[in-house]
């Protein structure tokens, strides 16, 4: 067995990173392709009905209640005080749509993206506001 773990330590690994910046460059052609409508691709997996993926934070209808704060379970969303708008650390986040709930004006909603993988736990992906 050692000659064998010996051996993995100058082999690449058989994974591939996930997170979207590492896609191969020819992958992200073909995305930017189906942004423009030049090539279509299907989504590799249909989110079912109320699915609770990533916040979408409607800034400008937000009144600043902080009621939003006061159910988040995890301590997801922090106030900010200068603008008295919110700021959501999706690294946080259990997707318990509570703070959409609670809200009063309906700014916050679950959206049905879900790739959200990253390597950096502050990263701007993962930050809503
Ligand atoms: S979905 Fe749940 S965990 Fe995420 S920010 Fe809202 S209340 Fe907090
Ligand atoms: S509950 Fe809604 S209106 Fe109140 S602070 Fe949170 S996002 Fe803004």
């Amino acid at each position: 067995m050692l000659p064998q773990l010996l051996a993995q330590l100058f082999k690449k690994p058989f994974t591939n990173k996930h997170p979207r910046k590492y896609i191969p460059f020819s992958s992200t052609t073909f995305f930017k392709d189906v942004r423009s409508g030049k090539a279509t691709m299907a989504p590799p997996i249909k989110t079912p009905e109320r699915f609770r993926g990533k916040i979408v934070y409607e800034k400008e209808k937000c009144i600043g209640c902080k009621l939003c704060l006061k159910v988040c379970p995890s301590e997801a969303i922090l106030f900010k005080d200068d603008e008295k708008k919110i700021k959501v650390y999706l690294a946080r986040c259990t997707f318990c749509a509570q703070c959409n709930d609670v809200c009063p004006v309906s700014c916050l909603h679950m959206s049905e993206e879900f790739l959200l993988a990253d390597t950096e736990k502050y990263s701007p992906s993962l930050i809503v506001e």
